[in-house]
């Protein structure tokens, strides 16, 4: 897409997890994409217009690239890779040759256009914690935002305004790591000045690690997630706690992993080494 026009704009289904602008094939097609980046779970495509593209992938989205190759006319696509293309919900036909389709089957999924002259003011993406890979995520920072939090350490790093980007499985995995309990509460990680003390010392480098080899591994395919070349992402075969209840503890301290549910959500964790 970088440094590529969209020739063609498709949106089949304008009701994802909420409406595509009424504009929005008028106002992508003919525009260049300048650059592309990402803040916490958004997608950000920069558009010649002055517009932002942003896109959120929700739960089941995902974005499958193909190349115009072997010489085939536009418009002649190849669907071998795809398992439905009924959730094919949006499609772009890019100057670069590439077609690029957002396949998302629940619908969580979304894109918006925002002037990037007032991305800074933009709802979804204003309250945004930190990005936990940037290197002003560190342990002051984290005991900051926990510092007086009731609510549980799991919880508290799965709230976007405290850490940005960070998901289920990797929180899990994360406190893990650090060897902390997710049932902890948040504000245990720092002193009564709210200066961080070892558990935020040691669970930002957990979480930094953490999210450093699921890149690597091409990220985690649970259930839907594929790599934009329709490939499975392999950080699931690394999971140490995660989606491995009543196995024996890989840190080996005799413990079993155990699940809980905290706020709606799944916890893996190991309770004889997670304190
Ligand atoms: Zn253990």
């Amino acid at each position: 897409m970088e440094g590529a026009r969209f020739v063609e704009v498709v949106a089949n289904r304008g009701d994802l997890r909420w409406p595509l602008p009424k504009d929005f094939v008028q106002r992508l097609k003919g525009q260049t994409v300048s650059g592309l980046g990402r803040r916490a779970k958004y997608l950000l495509a920069d558009l010649s217009s002055g517009d932002v593209l942003v896109m959120h992938l929700g739960m089941s989205g995902s974005f499958r690239i193909e190349r115009d190759e072997g010489g085939a006319a536009p418009g002649a696509y190849y669907h071998e890779r795809s398992k439905n293309t009924a959730h094919d919900h949006v499609v772009f036909r890019m100057s670069s040759g590439a077609t690029i389709r957002f396949n998302d089957p629940r619908r969580f999924g979304s894109m918006k256009l925002v002037a990037r002259a007032k991305i800074d003011e933009e709802p979804l993406l204003h309250a945004l914690g930190p990005e936990p890979l940037g290197n002003e995520f560190d342990a002051a920072m984290l005991a900051a935002a926990c510092a007086g939090k009731k609510t549980s350490l799991k919880a508290a790093l799965l709230d976007q305004r405290v850490v940005a980007g960070l998901g289920n499985i990797y929180v899990c995995e994360a406190l893990f790591r650090a060897k902390l309990s997710p049932k902890r509460r948040a504000s245990t990680i720092a002193d009564r000045h709210g200066k961080p003390n070892d558990r935020a010392e040691a669970l930002v480098p957990a979480i930094k690690a953490v999210l450093e080899a699921a890149i690597k591994a091409g990220g985690s395919s649970l259930r839907d997630h594929r790599r934009t070349d329709g490939s499975l992402g392999d950080f699931q075969h690394t999971f140490l706690v995660y989606d491995r209840e009543g196995q024996p503890c890989p840190a080996g301290c005799k413990g079993t992993v155990k699940r809980i549910v905290q706020a709606g959500r799944s916890t893996f964790y190991c309770p004889s080494c997670q304190k």
